[in-house]
């Protein structure tokens, strides 16, 4: 930020806390507290970063009063011609953005997004196609038997998509999660030995399952995925291939993935968060060929609730910023600092799943200190860094426990971070998980959650971070009052 925009920033915010406190202070305290905490931890949340100022404030406006159900042009209520431009103003910056053909800026969140795909890969692929056929006989003379039909049809429908403990997300068919519910639903995981996924086991799975939708894309995979190879695949079992770049979309934008690491010219649908590696505010996306989207635009009200238009404008605002030459830097830094902290890890001796990365994210497995994933991220955060755990590969610890943490260096690239910064980050997390301890049992057993840090080291940790944090200021120059 320039000074110019740091002052006036500083003043907006100041005044609008002070309006917000004369009606519930305590929220205005929270507000504060919350920029003081974020600014003072190691964020190392993979999923995490930092809006900018200008993407933050737009979504305190008066777009939140609208109701704006339908589309542009098309809406259920009166009087949204602002929400109008706004819309077309965050899905053209998308479409440019990402080179897609179609852009819907409305999901909420990104299981929201993933939820529109299905609802409109269902549509375009099964009811639109049965309905087209049964208009044969008029439309009015469908019988209950039917729809009956139809009901089946959809519920038949099988769904291919990358396992949790291989890095997949709940949405792509985690059987407690409504996409294991509403399709049936197989998963594909990735090589035991090398923690990397095989894509002629992807093949054979496919060929063998015939789904209606593969699934790529990842929340704890820490490498590439050729959207290629998953096309073909896809193609040659007559799938829909649904990309959710939820977690790198920023390295998307920013030309870090490319040719076939990028999905959009290889996807059917691709989904999307873009408050993560794109740095937007909290929110979700759907790309689409022109193929799916008419059944795309009915996301909302078949899916999703009224827009939220407020959350749209700063959409655009974000997407703006990172069609800017700058972002693309940023992006390029994200994932040289990613290999930075692979690197702190591996000449300290750490064990990583896959052994390095090459995207954004770094997947620490910590058996290797005797601790559980809750261990290493319960004794990580009492030293003010934030992480959090996650399984590995086929994790003995389960679920819950795991054996793993997660880090990510979207947040503190935007900070400024650098290779030696993240040199420093992994030496600091190698320091807190060798100085820990498993605790014990009531019953005198290993404990998989409490531990034992030894003294001093949270105090020791948290003052060389405070040192590299100061160094990189949050929102340098806004200050409240
Ligand atoms: C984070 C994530 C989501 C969910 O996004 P929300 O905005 O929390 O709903 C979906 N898919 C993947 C792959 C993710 O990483």
């Amino acid at each position: 930020m320039t000074d110019d925009l740091s002052r006036l920033s500083s003043s907006a915010y100041s005044q609008a806390l002070e309006v917000i406190a004369s009606v519930e202070p305590r929220i205005a305290e929270a507000t504060r507290a919350e920029l003081a905490d974020q600014r003072a931890s190691l964020k190392l949340i993979a999923s995490e970063n930092y809006a900018s100022p200008a993407v933050l404030m737009t979504m305190g406006t008066w777009f939140s009063d609208k109701y704006a159900e339908g589309t542009v042009g098309h809406r259920f209520y009166a009087g949204c011609q602002n929400v109008d431009t706004v819309e077309s103003i965050a899905a053209e910056h998308a479409r440019e953005l990402f080179g897609a053909e179609y852009a819907y800026v409305q999901p909420h969140s990104g299981i929201d997004a993933n939820l529109v795909a299905f609802w409109s890969i269902l549509a375009h692929r099964v009811e639109g196609p049965w309905l087209e056929k049964a208009q044969a006989k008029n439309v009015n003379e469908l019988t209950d038997a039917d729809w009956e039909e139809l009901r089946r049809e959809l519920g038949n429908q099988r769904l291919l998509g990358m396992s949790l403990d291989a890095g997949g997300h709940l949405t792509h068919g985690f059987r407690p999660n409504i996409s294991g519910k509403m399709f049936h639903q197989q998963q594909y995981g990735t090589d035991p030995e090398t923690g990397l996924l095989d894509y002629d086991k992807v093949a054979a799975k496919a060929r063998e399952f015939k789904p209606l939708v593969l699934v790529a894309g990842y929340s704890a995979y820490p490498r590439r995925v050729d959207f290629a190879k998953m096309r073909e695949i896809a193609d040659e079992v007559g799938a829909t291939l649904m990309v959710d770049m939820a977690h790198f979309a920023g390295l998307v934008a920013g030309n870090v993935f490319t040719g076939d690491e990028d999905p959009v010219p290889h996807a059917h649908i691709v989904t999307s968060t873009t408050h993560k590696s794109l740095r937007g505010p909290r929110g979700g996306l759907v790309l689409a060929t022109e193929e799916y989207a008419p059944s795309v635009d009915r996301g909302c009200p078949m899916v999703l609730g009224g827009p939220l238009s407020h959350v749209m404008a700063a959409k655009a605002v974000a997407f703006a910023e990172a069609r800017q030459d700058s972002f693309r830097g940023y992006a390029q830094q994200v994932a040289d600092n990613a290999k930075s902290l692979a690197e702190g890890f591996l000449t300290r001796g750490g064990d990583l799943v896959t052994g390095g990365t090459d995207n954004h994210l770094v997947l620490v497995d910590v058996s290797k200190y005797g601790l559980t994933g809750r261990q290493a991220e319960s004794a990580l955060l009492e030293a003010g860094v934030v992480t959090n755990r996650n399984s590995v590969p086929a994790d003995p610890n389960g679920a819950w426990y795991t054996s793993g943490i997660r880090l990510g260096t979207p947040a503190l690239t935007t900070r400024g971070f650098g290779h030696d910064e993240f040199d420093t980050v992994a030496d600091l997390i190698v320091e807190v998980l060798s100085n820990t301890q498993p605790g014990t049992t009531k019953a005198g057993g290993r404990s998989k959650a409490s531990f034992v840090l030894a003294d001093g080291v949270a105090d020791k940790v948290k003052a060389r971070s405070a040192e590299i944090l100061d160094k990189h200021p949050l929102y340098p120059g806004l200050e409240l009052v």
